[in-house]
């Protein structure tokens, strides 16, 4: 049997505890054998809204913060790939190399409510099951029965934390500690990312 691999894509700008607590629990519910963090080498939906930081800083961070949990990996296949980042590419990529492999993309609802969005989407929803988790502050996506999405739900803690909010902290010399891991705080005063000065 192949391995059951979750694939949970973010612009982790930075990554913080709603992330992590989101992908343990997708893992231990569904049975995966790996969540692959996947950083975003361009979120081209971000691009010209606000400045994204590197993406070798933002892999960097998501390294750190995932560190020996089980389970839990860095992925830094669009990074490689270059160029902006298309979740049916990396799917595509992952059967190729696994084709044996179930692969399950795992999204907060604000982004399952986007979907219609994504770039081929229809190759997404044939190589993916899709894994919905909740998020405060977005609804409950409808409309996703009888749209040829296989689709799982997972309920996990209410952590109404973003990377916006974080970076905004930062920005007010407000603390990072308890909301980002340990060792991304550590990267991010070391770095001076989000003008924190280590
Ligand atoms: P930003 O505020 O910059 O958009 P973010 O906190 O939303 O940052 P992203 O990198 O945009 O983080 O999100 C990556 C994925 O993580 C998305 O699927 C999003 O829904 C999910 N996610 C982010 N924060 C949480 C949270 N607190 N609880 C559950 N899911 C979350
Ligand atoms: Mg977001």
């Amino acid at each position: 049997m192949g391995q059951r691999i979750g694939i949970f894509g973010g612009t982790f700008d930075p990554i913080h505890v709603g992330h992590l607590v989101a992908a343990v629990n997708a893992r231990h519910s569904l049975g995966l054998d790996r969540v692959i963090m996947m950083v975003a080498n361009v979120p081209w939906q971000k691009v010209g809204s606000r400045a994204v930081t590197a993406a070798g800083d933002r892999l960097s961070l998501v390294e750190a913060a995932v560190g020996g949990v089980p389970g839990l990996e860095a992925g830094r296949q669009e990074i490689d790939r270059g160029g902006e980042s298309y979740t049916a590419d990396t799917l595509e990529e992952m059967r190729a190399a696994h084709p044996d492999a179930e692969l399950f993309v795992i999204v907060g609802w604000d982004v399952a409510a986007e979907l219609a969005t994504w770039e081929r989407i229809d190759d997404v929803k044939a190589l993916a099951t899709l894994v919905i988790v909740n998020r405060p502050g977005a609804g409950r996506p409808r409309g996703l029965d009888g749209s040829g999405w296989r689709v799982e739900e997972v309920s996990v803690p209410n952590l109404e934390i973003s990377s916006t909010d974080l970076r905004d902290r930062a920005v007010d010399g407000r603390p990072l500690d308890y909301l980002v891991p340990e060792a991304a705080v550590a990267f991010i005063a070391a770095r001076g990312l989000y003008a924190v000065s280590g």
